[in-house]
């Protein structure tokens, strides 16, 4: 892969990572502040508290996948389909900097789910 556009998606991927980390972080410490003491309406602060962590959990699942994503360019495994070992194009790392299979195989995994 050249190597101006695996520094460019690594730089990305960077960002994602400390955005994520941060964003993580503060609802953390939001949460935390915010239910501190509340004895408002439980159902409200059960709907509150669900919706917070599955928010949360979406962010931790981008934060795994950014996470592999710097992993596989440090073993220069990095833009390599982990299904089908073809390299994944140019066109959709840039899309999808955490993209794992080529866009044949994403197609043929998704259709074998549905
Ligand atoms: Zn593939």
């Amino acid at each position: 892969m050249d190597k101006e556009l695996l520094a460019q998606l690594k730089e990305r991927l960077i960002m994602t990572k400390k955005t994520l980390e941060k964003r993580i972080k503060e609802r953390n410490e939001k949460v935390k502040g915010k239910f501190k003491g509340d004895v408002g309406d439980s159902s409200l602060y059960i709907y509150n508290r669900e919706t917070l962590y599955s928010i949360t959990e979406r962010e931790r699942e981008e934060l795994r996948d950014v996470n592999d994503a710097l992993y596989r360019i440090k073993n220069n495994t990095y833009g390599i389909c982990e299904r089908c070992g073809a390299e994944i194009s140019r066109e959709r790392l840039l899309l999808k900097p955490t993209a794992r299979f080529c866009a044949k195989c994403r197609r043929e995994i998704d259709g074998d789910s549905k």
